[in-house]
């Protein structure tokens, strides 16, 4: 039911002002307010007009509140619970669908986009356009197959005209990246890019000083490196990638392809 206004309870001035905003919106008669306590029907509720604070100071909006989801006990149910996801208005009302991630759930390497583009809007699957042909071909160059790693982004919606992700987009789909990293519980994450790199390690410190070392986070070891799609712009910058990958193979304890000891 709107409030109700009682003109006992307010100044002249803002009475005044509410009887002008009343006008304004085209009301000219008020229902007769019912003795205190007494609950009005409803034909005589006062309408929705009525009930704006006419406090010149308007009140701080609160943040969206997150989805009220539970701890989500396997991948499935988290996989629901962001299909079902309507904390970020903008992507959420523009996207096709969410998109989850894709892989083995208990690989020892996760590798880490930023958020779904076109394609992968279209088809619900990250890393499946140009820049996830080339993924597919770094993964390979380590000896691994797509199907034993796990791919997935920091955002599960497509940001509107591939935009970055804004902060409370980040913010509001942080919760479900860390559940899904903690049911995936992967020893080793590639961060590709910038973006995700800096939003996972919440840091601002530049890529190209991000990747090069392992990063600990969580207690999971991090490496990062640049994005498919900027090698694909920036094709001499495969070198210091596949740097980066033999890093990572290392540190995994695998075979490093192509070099001495493999
Ligand atoms: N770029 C990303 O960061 N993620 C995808 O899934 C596709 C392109
Ligand atoms: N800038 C980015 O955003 N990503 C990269 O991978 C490299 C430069």
């Amino acid at each position: 039911m709107p409030p109700r206004y009682d003109p006992a309870q307010i100044s002249p001035r803002a009475l005044r002002q509410r009887i002008e905003s009343l006008q304004a919106a085209g009301i000219t008669q008020l229902p007769k307010p019912s003795a205190a306590g007494e609950t009005p029907p409803q034909d005589v509720a006062i309408p929705e007009v009525v009930a704006p604070e006419v406090n010149a100071v308007q009140p701080t909006p609160s943040p969206t509140p997150l989805p009220e989801v539970g701890v989500a006990p396997s991948l499935e149910v988290l996989q629901q619970q962001v299909a079902g996801c309507t904390a970020c208005g903008e992507p959420a009302s523009t996207r096709t669908q969410t998109v989850f991630g894709v892989g083995n759930p208990e690989a020892r390497l996760c590798f880490m986009g930023e958020a779904p583009g076109a394609d992968e809007d279209r088809l619900g699957e990250p890393f499946v356009g140009r820049a996830g042909q080339l993924l597919n071909k770094i993964i390979e160059a380590c000896g691994m197959r797509r199907d034993e790693v796990y791919i997935l982004n920091v955002l599960k919606c497509r940001p509107p005209g591939n935009r970055n992700p804004a902060p409370d987009e980040s913010r509001n789909c942080r919760g479900f990246l860390e559940r899904q990293l903690e049911l995936i519980n992967p020893e080793f994450i590639c961060c590709l890019g910038a973006v995700a790199a800096q939003n996972f390690l919440q840091t601002e410190t530049p890529i190209g000083r991000l990747r090069g070392t392992v990063h600990q986070h969580a207690g999971r070891q991090v490496v990062c490196t640049y994005h498919p799609a900027y090698l694909l712009r920036n094709p001499s910058a495969k070198k210091a990638t596949w740097e980066d990958m033999q890093l990572l193979l290392r540190e995994m304890g695998l075979d490093v392809p192509g070099s001495e000891n493999s």
